[in-house]
């Protein structure tokens, strides 16, 4: 997708502050962080939602859903973490290529506002 945000993040056409990368996902700083750590995991494959995946997509969401506990590790998040995504208007979703946000390093609320 030409226009999307995270493809171009992902094929490094825009600069980010990565944390991760391999052939299948990039992990990356969030612009504005609503944690003390907060980062978005992504696939490389342009998706615009969880509501736009198909069966194709399941494997690529279990290695997504499989690296989150590695990359948690790697960013000190022994305490605990929440993984968000949203999806939709509903969901607040404001960029339409999927993403998971990692946050931790501090207590989170329940009910999500
Ligand atoms: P959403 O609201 O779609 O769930 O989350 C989109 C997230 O992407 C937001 O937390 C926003 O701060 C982040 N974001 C939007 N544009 C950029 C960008 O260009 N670079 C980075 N690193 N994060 C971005
Ligand atoms: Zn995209």
């Amino acid at each position: 997708m030409s226009d999307c945000i995270f493809c171009k993040i992902a094929a490094g056409e825009i600069p980010s502050n990565k944390v991760y990368e391999d052939d299948k996902i990039v992990c990356f700083h969030d612009l504005d962080p609503q944690a003390p750590v907060h980062v978005l995991i992504i696939p490389k494959k342009h998706i615009a939602s969880l509501d736009d995946t198909t069966a194709e997509d399941e494997e690529l969401l279990g290695y997504i859903l499989g690296k989150v506990k590695e990359i948690a590790a790697e960013l000190g998040l022994e305490n605990g973490y929440r993984l968000v995504s949203n999806c939709g208007e509903d969901g607040l979703q404001t960029v339409k290529h999927l993403h998971f946000h990692l946050l931790g390093k501090r207590k989170m609320t329940w009910p999500p506002g």
